[in-house]
């Protein structure tokens, strides 16, 4: 035997249990089981696991939060055992029905539903052999590009704690290209006891001083950046209309790529008129699930990015369809995400395959984070994350690292 021939036998052989694997799995392969563990990072990660009688299974991850466990594993596990994972959206839309009358818009009830249907995708695309985003339609790109959000400084007066977080930030080994700033919370940092004139604990106010503050803020992040880095500027539904326009006004010089949630969420017609009144891209969606959520925001160009939060607002085929909404308004997409790498990756697959993503989040890094899975070189390379030639997603956790951070009262899988 040469070495061409040894080279092709073994390539042979190697294949050949992988094809009947497959032949064998499609439409047979049942569910068996769903788990759910809770490891506690930057935020308390609902880690969900959908099994199958075949041996294999998919990974994903619900948005963090008390209550979603329970409802992943007491009201939707039921809904979806003994059936083909293949049929993602038909499990997903059954889930919802079963659960709440047929009227699940929202909560915690759309969240557990996302974390079972990033699961299903991952099992998808290991019983079909091919990345997840494959099965979202293909992918528009093979690197999704990411910003890294930085926490708020102490003292928003500090000019130089600006300065270093900014030079913190990009000092991270990643790459970086884009980042988002916490342009809100100046009085509360700024005058804690709510003393200076004009400042209330409930008013939704920002004086002038706190304007002169934050303008100021963003003049020294863009000095300190350079004028080609993208940053956001992050608002926290904290004011009224006049004041968020003040305040994308005082911001505008600094070329932020968005002003972040700059009205409360809950009035459309409000966001809608900051959006036509500043010069500064409004980015917001991340407290809305669905399609229905989104619908009248897009349609009403109530922003001019939808900022999806996938593992939340419905998983990866509701938030390709949420964007696709957007996308036929000329609006475009962007993912908010505090997820751990398993949501992350789950995301990053989506947002390949939605034709107007932007940018995706990572928000508070810490120093296991990408350790939590077991991956091929680092998870981010010059800003970007790169989809991997795997199935599914490509990733499976690391054991040792998810037992050492349980969540108290968590077990393995248990
Ligand atoms: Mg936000």
């Amino acid at each position: 035997m040469n070495r061409r021939t040894f080279l092709q036998t073994c390539a042979s052989a190697a294949s050949l249990p992988l094809h009947r694997l497959a032949a064998q799995d499609k439409g047979k392969v049942k569910i068996t089981g769903v788990k759910c563990m809770i490891v506690r990072g930057t935020w308390d990660w609902n880690l969900v696991k959908v099994e199958t009688g075949s041996g294999l299974y998919g990974l994903g991850e619900a948005y963090w939060g008390p209550g979603v466990k329970d409802l992943i594993l007491r009201q939707l596990a039921p809904h979806i055992i003994g059936e083909d994972p293949l049929n993602v959206d038909k499990l997903y839309t059954k889930m919802l029905m079963l659960s709440a009358g047929a009227g699940a818009l929202a909560g915690v009830t759309v969240t557990a539903a996302s974390g079972i249907e990033i699961a299903l995708w991952d099992l998808a695309g290991k019983i079909l052999k091919t990345p997840a985003c494959n099965l979202l339609g293909g992918r528009f790109r093979d690197r999704v590009r990411f910003y890294r959000t930085m926490q708020a400084v102490d003292n928003p007066e500090d000019l130089g704690a600006w300065r270093a977080q900014v030079q913190e930030a990009m000092a991270e080994k990643f790459g970086w290209t884009a980042f988002k700033f916490q342009g809100d919370g100046i009085p509360p940092r700024a005058d804690p006891e709510y003393k200076e004139p004009g400042h209330d604990r409930y008013t939704r106010g920002l004086t002038l001083k706190d304007l002169r503050r934050i303008g100021r803020a963003m003049e020294t992040v863009r000095a300190t950046l350079g004028p080609d880095i993208d940053f956001g500027v992050e608002a926290h539904w904290r004011y009224d209309v006049r004041d968020a326009i003040n305040m994308a006004r005082v911001i505008e010089p600094s070329n932020p790529m968005w002003l972040e949630d700059p009205v409360p969420p809950g009035n459309i017609e409000a966001m809608v008129r900051v959006t036509q009144t500043v010069n500064v891209p409004v980015c917001t969606g991340e407290n809305l699930y669905t399609r229905d959520g989104f619908r009248p925001l897009i349609e009403r160009q109530g922003c001019d990015i939808v900022h999806i939060d996938i593992p939340k607002s419905g998983g990866l085929l509701e938030s390709k369809r949420i964007h696709d909404l957007a996308d036929t308004h000329y609006i475009a997409t962007a993912a908010h995400n505090p997820a751990s790498p398993v949501g992350t990756i789950a995301s990053a697959h989506a947002a390949a395959s939605m034709r107007d993503f932007r940018v995706h989040e990572l928000a508070k890094y810490i120093g296991w984070w990408q350790d939590l899975v077991i991956h091929d070189g680092p998870i981010f390379e010059g800003g970007y994350y790169r989809i991997r030639e795997k199935p599914g997603y490509g990733v499976e956790l690391n054991p040792d690292v998810a037992k050492a951070h349980l969540a108290p009262g968590e077990t393995w899988w248990g």
